[in-house]
């Protein structure tokens, strides 16, 4: 890391993050570089001196919400002249033609070159810079300068990029090829979260079943069994993981290391094998739901929660109804479901994107209502069984209430006479909604 720079000390900065939890940990440690140099965080564009948007290629309709916002800050940007990066997978998806399209931007830099953000701001004024240049190491940061958005729950990236090139997906060309971090350095990062009594932790990777530690080459089942064995952490949860490298071992070693979550995000895509095909994700959908038998199998209280994209190119309402199909079978806790759009690069983005707009829109709103449905007929099964949570915090609707997650990772919204926040707590369930859970905290 560049050691001859300026300190940015008084200066105010502000991230404006879009996207998943690797986005979120990201800006986490962008944060963290920044105030190790004397910067201060602020929580508002309108009083900072330079803004830092930690940007989504995903879908379209992420790199959407990068305009409107860039829309937004153009006045900002002509009263008081901050200075203004663009971060993340959108940078590095488009290098220079971000600063050709909105001149105002001056900095874009990507994934691999977050550590050169505080020279650049301060030699803010002098050009415009892009970096964008991909690396192989693992880009380290001490523990301790790591800024949280929680003190209960912590992330911990174990690895970036992915090697799969699913047909419809961007991640390859915007994080690179799979590169993992040193276990060592993970388990240094879960025993300081663990000293400053984080409850949980969260591994976090684009497919974390394939980590090998670059020094040993232990996979993951051996890197979950480390991180079983740091005091003071109660949960563990990782995420994503891919159904093709998902072995009865990672299973296994889910039953073995008690502190494991019985919760499981397995990406579907879709339910039927043509479709899956087409997208380059190298299962069946017999696969696919022969896994989640051995899973239910070896562990019946596991919660299931997936990814599932509508209208890919050539789906028929025969294949739209196999995805259908599979979420009546398998019963997922929890779905997060879009509608497919073209992504630069990727192969998909040369087939033709045959299903017009209003059947993929159908398609979403069928598929939504479905599961809907079917979890306020499994979130009822729930009333009047009593659940651990972890607290996080007040309810954002009810500050009367308190807030947190179940093993399962459901939203359960609880009552409680006790301060419960950053606790383990007993709750009795007593009602519930489509998406969530309420209940009491039992007297103790
Ligand atoms: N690595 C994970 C996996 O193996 O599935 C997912 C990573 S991706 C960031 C998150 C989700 O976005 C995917 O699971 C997929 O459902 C969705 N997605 C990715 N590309 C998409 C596209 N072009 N159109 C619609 N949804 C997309
Ligand atoms: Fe994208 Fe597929 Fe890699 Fe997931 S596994 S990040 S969907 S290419």
């Amino acid at each position: 890391m560049e050691k001859s720079i300026e300190p940015l000390k008084k200066l105010k900065f502000y991230i404006h993050t879009f996207g998943c939890q690797m986005n979120e940990n990201d800006s986490e440690r962008i944060a963290g570089i920044l105030a190790s140099r004397g910067a201060q965080m602020s929580h508002s564009p309108e009083e900072c001196d330079f803004i830092i948007i930690n940007t989504c290629a995903v879908r379209e309709k992420s790199e959407e919400k990068l305009y409107s916002l860039l829309g937004r800050l153009a006045p900002l940007k002509r009263r008081r002249n901050i200075t203004i990066g663009v971060v993340g997978c959108v940078a590095q998806l488009y290098c220079s033609q971000l600063i050709e399209k909105k001149p105002f931007i001056d900095f874009v830099i990507g994934p691999d070159n977050y550590w050169q953000i505080p020279k650049i701001l301060s030699d803010q004024g002098k050009e415009k810079i892009v970096s964008t240049s991909q690396s192989h190491t693992w880009p380290e940061i001490p523990p301790h300068q790591i800024c949280r958005e929680s003190s209960i729950s912590g992330y911990v990236t174990i690895m970036e990029g992915c090697n799969n090139f699913c047909s419809y997906c961007v991640v390859p060309f915007t994080r690179g090829r799979e590169k993992f971090r040193p276990m060592d350095s993970i388990l240094k990062e879960v025993k300081d979260l663990a000293c400053k009594r984080y409850k949980e932790i969260q591994l976090l990777g684009q497919n974390v079943n394939t980590y090998q530690d670059p020094q040993t080459g232990k996979g993951f089942s051996a890197l979950l069994k480390e991180v079983n064995r740091v005091d003071g952490i109660e949960w563990i949860r990782f995420i994503t993981s891919h159904p093709k490298n998902f072995k009865p071992d990672l299973a296994m070693t889910m039953i073995e290391a008690e502190k494991i979550c019985h919760q499981l995000h397995l990406p579907l895509q879709s339910g039927s094998s043509p479709v899956l095909e087409r997208m380059n994700r190298d299962y069946t959908r017999e696969e696919y739901l022969e896994k989640i038998a051995i899973l239910r199998d070896l562990m019946p209280d596991i919660s299931l929660s997936t990814d599932i994209i509508v209208g890919f190119p050539g789906e028929t309402e025969k294949e739209f109804q196999e995805t259908l199909n599979v979420l009546e079978n398998v019963r997922f806790t929890n779905i997060f479901s879009f509608r497919y759009s073209p992504r630069p690069l990727t192969a998909a983005s040369f087939y033709k994107d045959s299903v017009p707009f209003e059947v993929k829109r159908k398609r979403l709103i069928e598929l939504q209502a479905l599961q809907k449905k079917l979890q306020l007929e499994m979130n009822k099964s729930f009333i009047g069984r009593v659940m651990k949570v972890l607290c996080l915090g007040k309810s954002k609707k009810d500050p009367e209430m308190y807030s947190g997650r179940n093993e399962g990772l459901q939203v359960v919204n609880f009552e409680s006479k006790k301060d419960r926040v950053g606790k383990f707590t007993d709750v009795l369930i007593t009602g519930c909604g489509p998406y969530s859970l309420k209940g009491k905290a039992m007297n103790k």
